[in-house]
C-alpha cells in the first residue's frame, strides 16, 4: 500500500479564520493518525488576490497551533512550466480549447455552453482555455469518505476554465497537476470544494494521474449563521502559540472529536498528540454545514 500523502493547500488571500484551522487540523490528523506525510502547499496563482505578507501569515499560523508539514513549503507561482505541460497535453488530446467568450455573452445560460469548441468565436481577443466536459468518462463517480458515494455528469457542469484570459493559471489545473507532483494520496478539505472534484477526476484520468481518495468535511458557519470566510471577514486566528490552545480545542469540538476539557489549555502539542491519537472522521456528521461550536460547548 502506498504511504499517506496529505495537504493543506490554501490561498494566501488573506490570513487563515477558524473554517480554515478546520481544514488544516482535520487533514493533518488523519495524516498522522495513519503514520503519514503532511504537506504544505501554498496556491498564490492569482498574485491580485494574494496581499504582499499574507502567505508569511498562514505559516507563522500553522506554527502557532503546532501544525508542523514535511518538506519544503510547495509554492504555485514557480509552477508555470509544469501547468503549461499539461495544458499542452490536454489540447493534443483534443481536451482543451482556447475560448474568447466574455461571462456576459452567455449569462442567459446556466452553464458554458461550448461555443468555442470548435475554434474560438472571436480569436483576435484575449483567450481563455477550457476543458471539454462531454468528452471522457461520464459519469464521474467516486466514495468520498464522509458523504458516500458521488456521482456527477461533467457535461451537467460545463467546460471549467484552466487558464484564464489574464494568463493566470486557474485552479482546477493547478490542484490536478500539483496534487500529482506531490504524490497525494488523500483529500481532506471543506465541503464547498466537494463540487468541484467531478473536474478534478476528469483531469486526473485525462493526464494518468492516480486518483486520490477524498474526504470532505462539513463547513462551519459563525453563530449568526454566515459562512467563515475572508468575505465575510471572519476574525484571524491568532499567530500566538498561547492564544491559540483555546481555539485548536474548538476547532477540535467541531470536528465531532470530543476532545477532553481538561484538554483546553494544554500547550498545542498535547491537544495534537492526544486528537491523532483519538481521530475518529468517522464520528463527523455527514452535513453540509455546521455551526461553530459555542465556548459554553466546551
Ligand atoms: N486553495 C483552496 C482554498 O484555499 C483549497 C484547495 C484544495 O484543498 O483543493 O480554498
Amino acid at each position: 500500500m502506498s504511504v499517506y500523502r496529505g495537504r493543506f493547500a490554501p490561498t494566501p488571500s488573506g490570513p487563515l479564520h477558524f473554517g480554515s484551522l478546520i481544514a488544516a487540523l482535520a487533514s493533518y490528523l488523519d495524516a498522522r493518525h495513519q503514520q503519514g506525510h503532511w504537506l504544505l502547499r501554498i496556491e498564490d496563482i492569482d498574485p491580485p488576490r494574494c496581499p504582499a505578507g499574507a502567505a508569511d501569515t498562514i505559516l507563522r499560523q500553522l506554527e502557532a497551533f503546532g501544525l508542523h508539514w514535511d518538506g519544503p513549503v510547495h509554492w504555485q507561482h514557480d509552477r508555470d512550466g509544469a501547468y503549461q505541460a499539461a495544458l499542452a497535453r490536454l489540447e493534443a488530446q483534443g481536451l482543451a480549447y482556447p475560448c474568447s467568450c466574455s461571462r456576459k455573452q452567455w449569462r442567459d445560460h446556466p452553464i458554458y455552453p461550448g461555443w468555442c469548441r470548435t475554434g474560438p468565436r472571436e480569436p483576435d481577443k484575449p483567450l481563455a482555455w477550457r476543458l471539454r466536459s462531454d468528452l471522457g468518462p461520464r459519469p464521474i463517480v467516486w466514495q468520498d469518505r464522509l458523504f458516500g458515494l458521488q456521482r456527477f455528469d461533467p457535461a451537467a457542469l460545463g467546460d471549467v476554465v484552466l487558464k484564464r484570459k489574464d494568463d493566470l493559471w486557474a485552479y482546477q489545473l493547478a490542484v490536478v497537476v500539483d496534487d500529482g507532483a506531490q504524490g497525494i494520496t488523500d483529500v481532506v478539505r471543506g465541503f464547498d470544494l466537494l463540487d468541484n472534484t467531478p473536474w478534478q477526476r476528469q483531469l486526473q484520468h485525462a493526464l494518468a494521474l492516480p486518483e486520490p481518495r477524498y474526504l470532505h468535511l462539513p463547513l462551519i458557519l459563525a453563530d449568526n449563521g454566515q459562512k467563515l470566510s475572508k468575505q465575510n471577514l471572519a476574525p484571524a486566528l491568532p499567530e500566538q502559540a498561547e492564544a491559540a490552545r483555546p481555539l485548536l480545542h474548538r476547532a477540535l469540538v467541531a470536528l465531532d472529536q470530543a476532545p477532553p476539557a481538561a484538554l483546553a489549555t494544554e500547550p498545542a502539542s498535547a491537544q495534537l498528540d492526544w486528537a491523532i491519537a483519538h481521530w475518529s472522521p468517522q464520528r463527523l456528521q455527514a452535513t453540509a454545514e455546521k455551526r461553530e461550536p459555542h465556548a459554553a460547548q466546551r
